[in-house]
């Protein structure tokens, strides 16, 4: 494989929701293409960024996409796998170890870009070429291809209906076929959250099919009695309740609350994930794992992170990874993961699925176009106008 050209943008987000703890109005994304050159053709790949850190262009022009271009030798494996760890190995040279705050979301927009390129060029839906290079799940319930998949949803609003306007969404969301639907909490007082949670239990006729997203909101001890509340309501989970590196702060969640914990998404190297597994006493086969491979050195540092997780005996079924990307969605149908997120909130680019891809009953199954399948997506594809 050959470097030809890599291309970014920096894309505006800007959304009127909030979660516990942020805006969305100034959010922002990086969308880039690269195109490879394979004994088989020129093939361009397409990558964005995931949703909550905003876009990285000025690591991606002074850094990575340099290193990428300045490669003149091919690259070459035996296997996907193979020849992307090589391609990594580039993207971090120059890199000292720890400090994985912005860094590791630009290799991660570069790399999931590249392997869109790659599957393209072999002419594989990218759940297929994970499939044969890095193996489906033994146990997964679901062959390749097909996934569990659930709404997110459920932000804060200013609207004086919002508790209505939630039931709604939820009952869209399951509606449409998706699994269970989730929604925010620690945003608004305890009183109001429990009235939002109430109306969306309502409209979906069973606690388990709702899950709240703390966003970090009960650190102390005022969020232990918090959460001590909602342990009573049988949700599905509790997402975030505290702070991502406050180890000894989930460990007490995890000892205190028996719905399960979902929490992850905001730990973005093999490193942190080790220590999260090590210090965190999250329950294997009960808590829930979401790092965002676009946010943690893509999907060759997210392999790494798996077999760490499956020698302290957790499954692939634990894993569903944040955000609702595309390629996520094709990591978990082709790995074995748990499920996938998406956001019911219509029209955004991380809303909803490909064109390609059917929903029903709570599974994901998806189209044999080759690649990520952004270009059957047109509320993202629309994105790379500018750059295709
Ligand atoms: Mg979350």
């Amino acid at each position: 494989m050959r470097i030809i050209s890599v291309d970014e943008r920096t894309i505006p987000l800007g959304s009127k929701t909030k979660n516990a703890a942020i805006s969305f109005q100034a959010m922002t994304a990086s969308a880039v293409v690269i195109e490879i050159e394979t004994s088989r053709g020129r093939f361009k790949g397409l990558g964005f960024s995931s949703y909550g850190r905003y876009g990285h262009g000025g690591l991606l022009r002074e850094r990575f996409i340099p290193r990428l271009t300045n490669i003149t030798d091919k690259i070459s494996g035996e296997t996907s796998v193979q020849l992307m760890a090589q391609v990594w190995d580039v993207l971090m040279t120059d890199e000292k170890e720890g400090g994985h705050g912005e860094r590791s979301g630009a290799v991660g927009v570069l790399e999931t870009a590249l392997w869109d390129a790659l599957a393209k060029s072999e002419d594989l839906p990218l759940w297929a070429l994970l499939e044969r290079d890095a193996g489906h799940s033994d146990d997964s319930q679901l062959p390749p291809g097909k996934t569990a998949i659930y709404a997110s949803g459920g932000h804060y609003r200013s609207s004086s209906s919002d508790a209505a306007e939630l039931a709604d969404e939820a009952k869209r969301g399951l509606e449409a076929g998706y699994g269970w639907f989730k929604l925010k909490v620690g945003g608004a007082s305890q009183f109001i959250d429990l009235s939002r949670i109430e109306s969306a239990v309502k409209a979906a006729g069973d606690s388990s099919l709702i899950a709240v997203d703390a966003n970090c909101a009960y650190g102390g001890e005022n969020g232990t009695a918090q959460l001590i509340e909602l342990d009573q309501i049988g949700l599905r989970w509790i997402e975030e309740p505290v702070n991502p590196l406050d180890y000894p702060g989930l460990a007490d969640c995890c000892q205190s609350l028996k719905t399960p914990i979902a929490t992850g998404e905001n730990i973005f190297s093999q490193a942190d994930s080790k220590n999260l597994l090590h210090y965190g006493e999250l329950r294997p086969g009960l808590d829930n794992l979401q790092m965002d491979f676009v946010l943690a050195y893509g999907l060759t540092e997210y392999l790494r992170i798996i077999k760490d997780a499956e020698a302290f005996g957790w499954s692939r079924r634990d894993f569903l990874p944040h955000a609702g990307h595309q390629v996520a969605l094709h990591a978990a149908a082709g790995l074995g993961l748990g499920g996938h997120e998406t956001a019911v909130v219509p029209g955004g680019p991380f809303s909803s699925v490909s064109d390609d891809t059917t929903v029903e009953n709570g599974i994901a199954n998806l189209g044999d176009t080759p690649g990520t399948g952004i270009e059957n997506k047109p509320t993202l594809f629309k994105l790379f106008a500018n750059l295709l």
